[in-house]
């Protein structure tokens, strides 16, 4: 059995010493954007699948732990490295390998940044849809990892919906393809869409090829104001009744607009409730779904006002602005990214309003609510952290209750790990369990995350 300075010997000559990280080189990635943080004892930083491979049979025969990571912008504390696991990070394997437009596809490595992947799309005349709103910060591959979601899931679907194939190497070193080029493939079982989603603890992900689609040729945004969240959700569904599938629509509620407008932006009188809607498509697919859309907002909106171009940047700079605005109200921000069926968003707005008056909590909503997927977000001072946690656990009980979950986008990862059971039945979490354990018999790779949960009162212990 070896230790850290045991592996960091034969490592450091194969990747080059200046790719074995130690002392405070480390501290960059000790956190995410979850907040918390937990010092690895070392950093690797492969440049090749084959590095991959030598540091994943290293630690794995040495029986230490490690964590996969990209660039560290995600929300639930999944590439921490819980349990002193060493951290592989994936930055410098970050190339755009090949964009084939013919073929629709693009291959990448886990490490080039989303807005690299979606501007080479484009430099092609295509177009990669999925867009969480990290796209400058994030990796492909922790997007792969996480089964991303972001804003236009609604029209065009969540990551792994464009995920071909990727190449994997397994927590004991070994190599793997899963998947293929082909846009149908029933071959065997569908290992990829397992390890699509796992929050890396399936597999180290080396190389992705990526389903690409054509370029819509123009686009169009709505903005529309209503006295409140259950007439704009009604909206959006009669539109969508109609057949007008926006590529984006963002709901923004009444909290959210408050603090918007003590932040200094326009927010129309009277309004509690926000929809930003982005329709895209052919020219005069446009014009037309413009026009239906906006007969039929206007049934219930207070007020309405369209834009394309420069124009419509500016309206969607007021979602934009939100994060922001909410991060300068407390502290602490506790943003939960819970996912309720279409036909229960208002529901679950009103549960959050009641929440926040019967607590005296801060709790602003704002979400993708084409597909149902709300953040719900605390604005908390430190010594209301047990009342906040606990606010949490009655509005998971209600999403899941409702029909939903207590993630949909964002992963469990150490921040939800606690909760896992309220979602996945115990069959469920054994079944999972089992598939973990197939890939990773030993459990070295990512412990401590989603479907183990931290050991008890890890996550207190962390900084
Ligand atoms: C401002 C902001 C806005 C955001 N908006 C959205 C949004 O709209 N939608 C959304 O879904 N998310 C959003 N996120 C969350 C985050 O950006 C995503 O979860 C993203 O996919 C994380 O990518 P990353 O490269 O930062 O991964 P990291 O945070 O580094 O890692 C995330 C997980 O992926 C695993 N992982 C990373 N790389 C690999 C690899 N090569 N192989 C195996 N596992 C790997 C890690 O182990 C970890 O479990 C947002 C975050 C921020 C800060």
């Amino acid at each position: 059995m070896r230790d850290w300075q045991g592996v960091t010997k034969i490592l450091g000559p194969v990747l080059g010493w200046d790719r074995v990280l130690r002392g405070a080189a480390v501290e960059p990635y000790a956190a995410d954007r979850w907040g918390r943080s937990a010092l690895p004892p070392v950093v690797f930083v492969p440049q090749s699948q084959d590095h991959v491979s030598m540091i994943a049979r290293t630690l794995y025969e040495a029986g230490l732990p490690f964590v996969a990571r990209g660039r560290g912008t995600g929300m639930s504390g999944g590439a921490l490295p819980m349990g002193r696991a060493a951290v592989i990070s994936f930055e410098k394997m970050d190339r755009i390998i090949e964009v084939r437009p013919d073929a629709f596809e693009m291959t990448v490595e886990p490490g080039a940044l989303l807005s690299s992947v979606q501007a080479a799309a484009a430099r092609a005349g295509l177009m990669y849809p999925p867009d969480p709103a990290s796209a400058d910060e994030c990796s492909i591959g922790g997007n792969v990892a996480e089964n991303a979601g972001g804003l236009s899931c609604v029209k065009y679907g969540v990551t792994g919906e464009y995920v071909l194939a990727l190449d994997v190497v397994l927590p004991d070193g070994r190599c793997c393809s899963l998947g293929s080029h082909a846009r149908k493939d029933v071959a065997g079982l569908d290992l990829k869409r397992l390890v699509i989603g796992s929050e890396g603890m399936l597999a180290l992900v080396t190389q992705i090829v990526l389903r690409l689609v054509p370029r819509p040729a123009a686009e169009a945004t709505i903005c529309c104001w209503f006295a409140e969240a259950d007439q704009a959700v009604a909206a959006l569904q009669g539109m969508m009744q109609a057949g007008v599938v926006p590529a984006r629509a963002e709901l923004i509620a009444r909290e959210c607009l408050r603090i918007l407008a003590e932040d200094g932006v326009a927010v129309h009188p009277g309004a509690g409730a926000l929809l930003l809607l982005g329709l895209d498509g052919t020219v005069s697919g446009v014009r037309d779904e413009q026009a239906r859309a906006e007969e039929i907002l206007r049934r219930q909106a207070l007020a309405l006002e369209a834009a394309s171009g420069e124009q419509a940047e500016v309206l969607w700079k007021i979602r934009s602005a939100l994060s922001p605005a909410l991060k300068k109200l407390a502290p602490m921000k506790i943003n939960e990214d819970i996912a309720v069926p279409l036909d229960r968003q208002a529901e679950c707005i009103r549960f959050t309003e009641n929440l926040a008056a019967r607590t005296g909590l801060m709790i602003a909503v704002f979400g993708h609510a084409g597909d149902g997927n709300l953040h719900v977000n605390f604005m908390i001072r430190p010594e209301q952290r047990k009342e906040a946690e606990q606010a949490v656990e009655l509005l998971f009980a209600e999403v899941v209750r409702l029909g939903g979950t207590i993630t949909g986008e964002h992963g469990i990862g150490v921040a939800k790990a606690p909760w896992a059971g309220l979602r996945l039945d115990p069959v469920t979490l054994a079944l999972c369990r089992a598939v973990k354990s197939a890939f990773d018999p030993k459990g070295l790779c990512n412990p401590g995350k989603a479907l183990y949960g931290p050991v008890e009162g890890e996550i207190s212990r962390l900084v």
